[in-house]
């Protein structure tokens, strides 16, 4: 989508550190990281929010919990823990609007968030 940065990171035009990437899924870190590890997982397709999922958007919503977890398992935080939020519009404190997960370890996380 035009204007969109993670569309323009899935093209290749925007750097970003790759974490992984299949057909329809890319994960990479975070430029802003709020811990040691921060790792973004997106479709590759553009999806504003969470909120826009539809049914058939099952098995991709899927695929991308379950790349968060194999990530997690890779960086060796997932036996310590580790948190995958999804910030959905306003309240949730979403600022970029192509839906992502937040796969944030290496550190103890407070709840409830701010
Ligand atoms: P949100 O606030 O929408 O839940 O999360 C957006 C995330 O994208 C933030 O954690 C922010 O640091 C990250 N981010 C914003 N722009 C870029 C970018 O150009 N490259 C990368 N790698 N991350 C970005
Ligand atoms: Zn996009």
């Amino acid at each position: 989508m035009n204007g969109c940065v993670f569309c323009r990171i899935v093209a290749g035009k925007e750097p970003a550190r790759i974490v992984y990437e299949d057909d329809r899924i890319l994960a990479f870190e975070d430029i802003r990281p709020q811990g040691p590890d921060h790792t973004l997982v997106i479709p590759k397709r553009h999806v504003a929010t969470l909120a826009e999922l539809r049914s058939e958007d099952a098995p991709l919503i899927g695929e991308m919990v379950l790349a968060a977890s194999r990530i997690a398992a890779e960086k060796g935080i997932a036996a310590r823990g580790f948190r995958l939020v999804a910030n959905c519009n306003r309240d949730g404190g979403q600022t970029i609007y192509h839906l992502h997960l937040h796969l944030i370890g290496g550190r103890a996380m407070g709840w409830p968030p701010g």
